[in-house]
């Protein structure tokens, strides 16, 4: 298998791509495939149910939330949000810490007023806000956030407390990679395809009482009532999304839980972080080390022109996925929780192997 470093799509657990293949023509003595059923089937009903229960289980998830398996992507989150929760002439407050917080703000800006409740722009997105810097209004429609920016390499550490102001989070390219208090979140949402599975399925856990709030003058697909009255089968959903999902699933649980992933993430990150630590400069980190991403690690190989040749010669060795997004450049390791140990090792390897090569 390859090194897989890319930052989404990215790596699945080897085991839960071969249990996929196992059943992909025959799921459970059905003579069909998961994808091949019907969605108001009783297999598939206990596949979505199994997957929504052992999230609420993972996450101990409070019995006042609703879990939702929605489709669009955190994209579209970025809309649905203020479209539901952002009535005209209330004001929401987002805290800008890099690309997807941008977008999630310009859509937000459609429906109602935006407020900076802090942003790290000027710092070229190298850093988490303190708590003591993050401003908001008690009349605030939400607080929103990004828990781990996928671009610039930084990752929230503690959340801060809203209270009685919902606090929105993105979670898209940290979600069950780290223990995490829901019962702190108004609505947490996040796009699969990095820790949660293939692209097509956006979980979204949802305080109740919020859905009472809700805009009912929007299309009916875009209601989160929607979904919730219909326990996300208003319509067909991603079935064979929803059913890797429930297997990345378990496999977190065999993994020994949420406290077991984030320690391995924990050790991982560190060997990679480590030798950029220790170069002496050749290497040279992105984020200020205090809010580094232990899901995205953003380097640059400090001069321009070896970086080409790192890049090339990383590629040539079965590294895949380790250009830094195309709005930023320079390296990005992103070592999500399928990517195991090994290829962080080989990662930390190759980078000190090409820095006594080239100095
Ligand atoms: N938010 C974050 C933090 C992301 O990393 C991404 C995608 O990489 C998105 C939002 C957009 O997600 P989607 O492509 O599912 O719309």
């Amino acid at each position: 298998r390859a090194y897989n470093f890319n930052a989404g799509p990215s790596a699945l657990p080897y085991e839960v791509l071969e249990t996929a293949q196992k059943e992909l023509l025959d799921f459970q003595n059905t003579g069909m495939s998961i994808m091949e059923m019907s969605h108001r089937s009783a297999t598939f009903e206990e596949v979505h149910n199994g997957a929504i229960e052992r999230l609420r289980k993972i996450y101990s998830i409070p019995e006042n939330y609703e879990v939702l398996f929605l489709q669009g992507g955190a994209s579209l989150q970025f809309a649905m949000i203020p479209m539901n929760f952002l009535q005209e002439g209330k004001t929401a407050s987002y805290i800008q810490t890099g690309s997807w917080s941008e977008k999630a703000v310009k859509e937000a800006k459609l429906f109602g007023n935006i407020a900076t409740a802090a942003s790290t722009k000027e710092n070229k997105y190298r850093n988490i806000p303190s708590i003591q810097e993050i401003t908001w209004n008690e009349d605030d429609a939400y607080v929103h956030l990004t828990s781990n920016n996928t671009i610039f390499g930084t990752q929230w550490k503690v959340f801060p407390d809203t209270g009685n102001v919902p606090l929105v989070a993105d979670m898209s390219s940290d979600i069950l990679s780290t223990p995490v208090d829901v019962s702190k979140f108004g609505i947490i949402y996040a796009g699969a395809q990095k820790n949660l599975g293939p692209s097509g399925v956006t979980v979204v856990i949802m305080r109740k009482d919020l859905l009472e709030k809700e805009n009912q003058n929007i299309p009916t697909m875009l209601k989160y009532s929607t979904h919730a009255d219909n326990n996300s089968l208003y319509n067909t959903p991603p079935t064979f999304g929803i059913y890797m999902l429930g297997e990345v699933l378990k496999w977190v649980e065999n993994k020994g839980g949420l406290e077991q992933v984030a320690k391995n993430n924990e050790e991982k990150a560190a060997l990679i972080y480590n030798v950029i630590d220790q170069s002496n400069g050749f290497y040279k980190g992105h984020a200020e080390k205090d809010s580094r991403s232990l899901m995205n690690i953003t380097f640059r190989v400090t001069d321009e022109e070896l970086e080409k040749k790192f890049l090339a010669e990383a590629k040539a060795a079965g590294f895949v996925g380790l250009n830094g997004h195309r709005s930023v450049g320079g390296c990005r390791a992103s070592a999500y929780n399928a990517v195991p140990r090994e290829a962080c090792q080989a990662l930390a390897d190759f980078m000190v192997k090409f820095q006594q090569d080239h100095q």
